[in-house]
């Protein structure tokens, strides 16, 4: 026991009960995200883009486990505090055993605006990304993508207006050359999916072979 179990005692974070952050009883609660194509939304079996849908800067499929609901949605919004990493270790594991298995690749965080990185203390992404990755046995790169501007928040925008806001931000840092193949770009939240696009498109322009979108929720 530490401090921290003293002060954050050890509870789930939606009914309460002593133990886990996330329960069994609230867990089996959130559904489970159905496996789409990240283009059109419809059912896609694996998440993968359907051939009609996947154009040569198109995201190749997505990967995601539950919506964003109950006491997932509260271990996400817990993860904004710095001393959450227990959670983020608890909700990765989780994640592992919904989402079917990966093998090779590289896993690149989206990039938070630093002024917003900054208030936060963390980027929540880079956090939970670096412990997927470090699980599935995946290269980790955080600093694979720059973002250039500072951009609206998108979260209080509408979906066109998250792809104006968006459009252009990112660049691939150039410590780095891209490869083909398989990168995986990750963030905890899919809402329109305009933010992951946009970097999807960086990164093929760039000579990215495969692009896959993976999230906690959506
Ligand atoms: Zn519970
Ligand atoms: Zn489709």
């Amino acid at each position: 026991m530490t401090i921290l179990d003293f002060l954050f005692p050890k509870k789930c974070l939606e009914c309460g009960r002593a133990g886990k952050y996330m329960c069994i009883d609230c867990l089996q609660k959130v559904p489970i995200s159905p496996e789409i194509c990240p283009i059109c939304t419809e059912f896609s079996f694996s998440g993968k883009t359907h051939p009609r849908c996947l154009g040569a800067q198109e995201l190749n499929g997505l990967i995601t486990a539950w919506r964003y609901q109950g006491v997932v949605r509260k271990s996400i919004l817990a993860l904004k505090y710095r001393f959450a990493s227990d959670v983020s270790d608890e909700l990765v594991t989780k994640y592992l055993k919904v989402i079917s298995n990966i093998s090779k690749g590289i896993l690149a965080p989206i990039p938070l605006n630093r002024k917003r990185q900054n208030w936060r203390g963390f980027n929540q992404s880079e956090e939970l990304g670096k412990r997927v990755a470090q699980k599935l046995n995946l290269k980790f790169v955080p600093d694979l993508l720059i973002k250039k501007t500072s951009t609206l928040p998108q979260a209080r925008l509408t979906k066109k207006e998250r792809e104006k806001n968006i459009r252009g931000v990112f660049k691939i840092n150039p410590r780095y050359q891209l490869l083909s193949a398989a990168y995986y770009l990750f963030d905890d939240v899919w809402t329109t999916g305009s933010t992951m696009k946009e970097a999807c498109k960086t990164m093929k322009r760039n000579g990215a072979g495969k692009v896959w979108g993976m999230t906690i929720v959506r």
